[in-house]
């Protein structure tokens, strides 16, 4: 068995990895995709003490950065559950991660690391503009859209909040609702009225993302009362329709989740499970972004070896 086994490759994983081989302790990784979001991601600005990157450019920095040390990386495969070992002559209190092709890893501790994916609009033109207007990450890519007009997709909380935060980045910004009264707290939707370059319309079903090829250009929608097609010209569209964790393998497990999916953790990155840690945006850590990922991996793992030299 493992002494950690990390579940998920993204900037989380990577640094819970690196953190606990340093350790000289077995380490394993498990990676559906190295990488994770990143591989997503084309401009990255926030990475601290690098000015600008590339995803892919970055996750490959990662995966060396990993390689460096004795980390024992399987790649492709997904896990499809956890639980506390029940082959009791074994070494006890041994944690098992099932794997989707049938075969089990074993590890005294594991690292939960799977990140999360934006709920898209699934609307054409969203994949083809995808990083060339279409965003899903207002830290990330607001200062992208400097003094142009752009729309927020979704009146929840991360939506109202979004078109806040852009408000004071772009000229002009436009919330399009698809339900008749915004979602988002009270506090945050008189804050969005009172700005004036916000504009807040409900009733809004999107239905295309339009472009010239490069970079979108606008967007159509639906007034939903009228039945109508509208039109905005638009450099940038931000969806926060929600960002769902990649934790459904955990359902039915005894790692206790938020009813959005998200893996609780306390400061220590420990889970509701012995032995099981998690970081990153799999988790109810607050703000979901690289730098916090990794710093959050960094913590789980520094709790899993004392936890090992604990037991
Ligand atoms: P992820 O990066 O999501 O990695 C999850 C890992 O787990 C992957 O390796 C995946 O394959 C694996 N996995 C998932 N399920 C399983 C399973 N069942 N079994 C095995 N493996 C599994 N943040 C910034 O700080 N700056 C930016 O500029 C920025 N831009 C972004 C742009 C886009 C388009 C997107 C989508 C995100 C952006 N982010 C940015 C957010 C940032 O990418 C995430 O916060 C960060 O990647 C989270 O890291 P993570 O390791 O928690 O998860």
């Amino acid at each position: 068995p493992y002494d950690v086994l990390v579940v998920g490759g993204g900037p989380a994983g990577a640094a819970a990895a690196i953190y606990a081989a340093r350790k000289g302790i077995r380490t394993g990784l498990l990676a559906e995709r190295f990488g994770g979001q990143v591989m997503d991601t084309v401009g990255i600005e926030n990475f601290i003490s690098v000015p600008y990157t590339e995803g892919p450019k970055l996750a490959a920095s990662l995966e060396q950065h990993v390689k460096e040390y004795g980390v024992d990386i399987i790649s492709a495969q997904r896990a499809a559950g956890i639980q506390q070992s029940m082959d009791d002559t074994a070494q006890h209190n041994l944690l098992e991660v099932p794997l989707a092709s049938g075969a089990t890893l074993k590890s005294r501790a594991v690292i939960l690391a799977t990140g999360a994916r934006w709920r898209e609009l699934n609307v054409p033109g969203e994949t083809e503009y995808r990083n060339k207007g279409v965003a899903y990450c207002p830290h990330c890519d607001g200062p992208f859209f400097k003094g142009k007009r752009v729309a927020v997709v979704g009146g929840g909380n991360s939506g109202i909040e979004a078109a806040i935060d852009l408000a004071g980045l772009v000229e002009h910004v436009t919330v399009l609702e698809f339900a008749d009264t915004l979602r988002a707290d009270e506090v945050l939707q008189r804050k969005a009225r009172s700005t004036p370059n916000i504009d807040i319309i409900s009733n809004a079903q999107t239905t295309e993302v339009v472009g010239d090829g490069q970079k979108v250009s606008g967007m159509h929608y639906i007034d939903r009362i009228s039945g109508e097609q509208r039109h905005l010209d638009v450099a940038g569209i931000f969806v926060q329709i929600g960002l769902v964790p990649n934790t459904e393998f955990l359902q039915g497990s005894a790692v206790e989740l938020t009813r959005h999916g998200e893996v609780i953790i306390d400061a220590k990155g420990a889970t509701s499970l012995p032995g099981v840690f998690a970081a990153g945006d799999a988790t109810t850590v607050p703000y979901k972004q690289i730098v916090i990922a990794m710093g959050a991996g960094a913590t789980a793992a520094l709790s899993a070896f004392d936890h090992l030299i604990r037991s």
